[in-house]
């Protein structure tokens, strides 16, 4: 059986939309090399990828490496650093960062209702 209960979903039209645990979803099928699970809804009848809305949406890379190389960039590691130290080429580490910011930031935006101003900016 698989733990489903992180998921939610997606769908904005649906009644359950973001609703976690909610016993809605289920596996229909999966997909490319590393089994990516499709999720469907049994409210709405909306089939989405269980990795849709993560930097990991898309991907060619094993998750492991693409969890290496964001690792290595949350640690500090320079972009050529991480290129050599998780075997990917120097673009592959900025399209990832890119991605991985661009979630972050709709997650900021999901979980942060108000965000103070910088006090560092000159405008307020
Ligand atoms: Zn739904």
């Amino acid at each position: 059986m698989d733990d489903l209960s992180r998921f939610c979903c997606l769908n904005l039209d649906c009644p359950t939309y973001g609703k976690r645990n909610h016993g809605n979803l289920t596996v229909p099928a999966r997909y490319g090399p590393s089994k990516t699970r499709v999720l469907r809804c049994s409210t709405c009848k909306t089939r989405f990828s269980e990795r849709k809305g993560t930097p990991l949406f898309g991907t060619r890379l094993p998750a492991a490496t693409v969890v290496s190389v964001l690792a290595h960039v949350a640690e500090g590691v320079g972009t050529r650093k991480t290129a050599r130290l998780a075997g990917v080429n120097k673009d592959t580490v900025t399209r990832y960062i890119r991605a991985a910011g661009e979630q972050a930031q709709r997650l900021h935006d999901d979980l942060v209702a108000f965000s103070p101003a910088d006090q560092r900016s000159p405008v307020r």
